[in-house]
């Protein structure tokens, strides 16, 4: 007898039909007589819905009334859900994030999940019961629902998962596991059987939304195996685990992409010690991830310096970019918000040379300008014009001979 936590995402729980499914799905792993922790998303564009409900009253949210406004689209799910399983006849009890519990940190919207109490589900197990947990949401040290950034219900998850010592994790979505790429964008993407958390943490921070990336480090962190497989179907997913023999020896394991990416430039800037750390360092006090840096050879002192932000942060980084520009005497700041970044990914890299001007060559081949380059030991990161976007990442995956009976 095993203890399995199952991941159920929004578009698995869409409708009543789709939940009666999942509770068939989750009564058969009960019937076959594992313990069985279940965590759901909220239904596919709920908390979409939710978030531009805050926006209409707020142009940026109050963070903590925002976390209590879109943690409830899983609160209906997992009522629903237990609903479903009582009704085929498997005891189940929902527990919210509160009543769990899962404690996080106070930082609003984008929280990091500190630790688990496991006694009131183990209690619960114990007592034969399925325990639904809604994912995306905790509690902090005042009390107060907290949620833990878009995406993170496979977060809720690994994170059960590791503190039950869980002997699987099972990520149920729409597709059938982690592909060579997005397959809704390249259909002839190939699913992966095996990749290692490294790999899968570069995807994840690439821009392959299929998992968030805090679940993946939680994943290694705690050494929980995690299998993304398909809610409609019985076909063997993707097992991301500790890098191992029987991974594939490929050079470039996937393709990635993201969108929601801006870029600014700052032009003419001194090239003094302390103007990076200080534009920089003004930026990170402010908790604006900053991407990719570029700065240019310098000219008579002076020199360009872009770097990329979340789209959703460009105008709080410019307010505090601007008045810095000024003081240091820059010659302006250019911004553009239709960019994205396309990637290659691959633990193969670290023993192969040529990779990156293979990518290089594969886009100018298709007229696809580079704006800015960034490597790591397993990728290599290129912005380009946005409306390229998908070409690119066709390009890229025929480049690599990702597709079909290639792989
Ligand atoms: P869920 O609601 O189940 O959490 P998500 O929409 O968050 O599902 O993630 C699944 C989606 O991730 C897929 O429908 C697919 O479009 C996208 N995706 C992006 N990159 C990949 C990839 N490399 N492999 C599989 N899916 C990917
Ligand atoms: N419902 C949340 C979201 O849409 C969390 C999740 O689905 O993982 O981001
Ligand atoms: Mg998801």
């Amino acid at each position: 007898m095993a203890l399995v936590v199952q991941k159920y995402g929004g578009t698995s729980v869409g409708d009543i039909e789709k939940i009666s499914h999942v509770a068939k799905r989750v009564k058969r792993a009960r019937d076959a007589g594992h313990d069985v922790v279940v965590v759901v998303s909220a239904m596919a564009g709920e908390t979409n819905r939710l978030v531009d409900l805050c926006r209409q009253v707020m142009n940026q949210p109050d963070p903590r009334e925002y976390d209590v406004v879109v943690s409830t689209g899983e609160q209906v799910v997992v009522g629903l859900l237990s609903m479903a399983l009582k009704k085929a006849g498997q005891d189940a009890i929902s527990l919210l994030g509160h009543q769990v519990a899962i404690h996080t940190d106070n930082s609003h919207t984008r929280a990091r999940i500190a630790r688990i109490t496991d006694g009131k589900i183990r209690e619960n197990l114990k007592a034969g019961r399925v325990v639904i947990v809604p994912g995306f949401q905790g509690v902090n040290e005042k009390g107060d629902i907290t949620t833990l950034g878009r995406g993170g219900s496979d977060t809720s998850a690994v994170a059960l998962a590791a503190a039950l010592n869980a002997d699987t994790c099972e990520i149920y979505t729409d597709v059938e596991g982690i592909f060579t790429t997005d397959p809704n964008v390249v259909p002839e993407a190939v699913k992966i059987p095996r990749i290692s958390y490294d790999e899968m943490l570069e995807m994840a921070s690439l821009g392959a939304k299929v998992l968030q990336i805090r679940s993946v480090e939680f994943a290694k962190k705690y050494d929980v195996p995690l299998h993304v497989r398909s809610t409609f179907s019985e076909a063997e997913g993707t097992w991301v685990t500790r890098e191992d023999r029987e991974m594939e020896k490929v050079v470039v394991s996937g393709v990635t992409f993201e969108k929601n990416e801006a870029k600014v430039s700052i032009r003419h800037v001194p090239d003094h010690p302390g103007i990076a750390a200080r534009i920089f360092g003004a930026i990170a006090d402010a908790g604006i991830n900053v991407d990719m840096i570029i700065q240019n050879i310098s000219h008579d002192g002076f020199t360009d310096m872009t770097f990329t932000v979340p789209k959703g942060d460009l105008e709080d980084a410019l307010s505090i970019v601007r008045p810095i520009a000024d003081e240091i005497g820059a010659k302006g700041i250019l911004t553009d918000d239709k960019v994205a970044k396309v990637s290659i990914v691959g633990t193969g890299m670290r023993s192969h040379s040529g990779i990156a001007s293979r990518m290089f060559q594969a886009l100018a081949d298709d007229g696809i300008n580079i704006q800015m380059i960034s490597t790591s030991e397993i990728k290599v990161s290129c912005v380009i014009e946005s409306k390229y976007t998908e070409l690119a990442v066709r390009v890229l995956h025929n480049a690599f001979d990702l597709g079909g009976d290639s792989v």
